[in-house]
């Protein structure tokens, strides 16, 4: 039968964040029993029917991924803690750690820099998340908002730290940076609309209980 939008609708939604995540989640979904029934990624699709007959994927940008699970859009989601830390958790709740794309939030700076009297230029995606660090340690920062290559500010002056994700640290080095405290640990995280949990609880939690197993085999896996 031909998908209409009521059955569209009816479906259970989970918002995926694409790129680096997507491809930690695909191996952790299909050992909960879902799985796309394409290659999600030969294909330009944006929405995808699963094994799992009453639920489909949507794929999206880590940053969009809050705003359809807060919005009822997807009932739930995944996406990184630090987009979370940056976004509020306001209309979701958190109810798993998935323990995937684990990395760090971190403050970096040219090797050897040494704060002066003077304010710190910060410059970072993670504004608010940057904005609370500074202030909790007293320290007077000015924030700028920048979208990528945030190692590229302090080379061209434009700011003398900056706040970003930290993996293996090759980046940073890479660009005569070094690591320099953490702001926090970072994993993906499953979120779910708040009304969905109560109109939806028997299918969701279900769903969260076979996510844990999930997580639970995929930790216990050679590595
Ligand atoms: P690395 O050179 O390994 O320290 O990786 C640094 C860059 O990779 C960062 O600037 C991030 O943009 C990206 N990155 C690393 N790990 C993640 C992750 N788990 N989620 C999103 N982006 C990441």
């Amino acid at each position: 039968m031909p998908h209409t939008v009521t059955d569209m609708n009816d479906k259970l939604t989970i918002a995926l964040t694409k790129g680096r995540i997507l491809k930690e989640t695909l191996p952790l979904f299909a050992r909960a029993g879902i799985e796309p029934l394409e290659d999600v990624n030969a294909s330009r699709k944006l929405v995808f029917a699963t094994s799992h007959d009453d639920v489909q994927l949507v794929i999206l940008r880590g940053t969009d991924v809050p705003t359809y699970v807060r919005h009822g859009a997807a009932d739930m989601g995944v996406v990184g803690k630090d987009i979370l830390l940056e976004q509020g958790a306001a209309g979701l709740y958190e109810p798993l750690d998935l323990g995937i794309a684990r990395c760090r939030l971190m403050t970096a700076g040219p090797v050897g820099w040494q704060p002066g009297a003077a304010r710190v230029r910060v410059a970072t995606k993670f504004v608010n998340t940057a904005r609370e660090y500074f202030a909790r340690r007293g320290v007077q920062a000015d924030l700028i908002k920048l979208y990528g290559a945030m190692e590229l500010a302090p080379m061209m002056n434009l700011a003398d730290l900056i706040v970003d994700i930290v993996d293996t640290g090759n980046t940073l080095r890479a660009n005569g940076m070094e690591p320099l405290e953490e702001i926090a640990a970072i994993s993906s995280r499953l979120v779910v609309n708040k009304a969905a949990m109560r109109s939806r609880h028997e299918v969701i939690t279900r769903l969260v209980d076979c996510l844990a197993e999930a997580v639970g085999e995929g930790a216990d896996a050679p590595a």
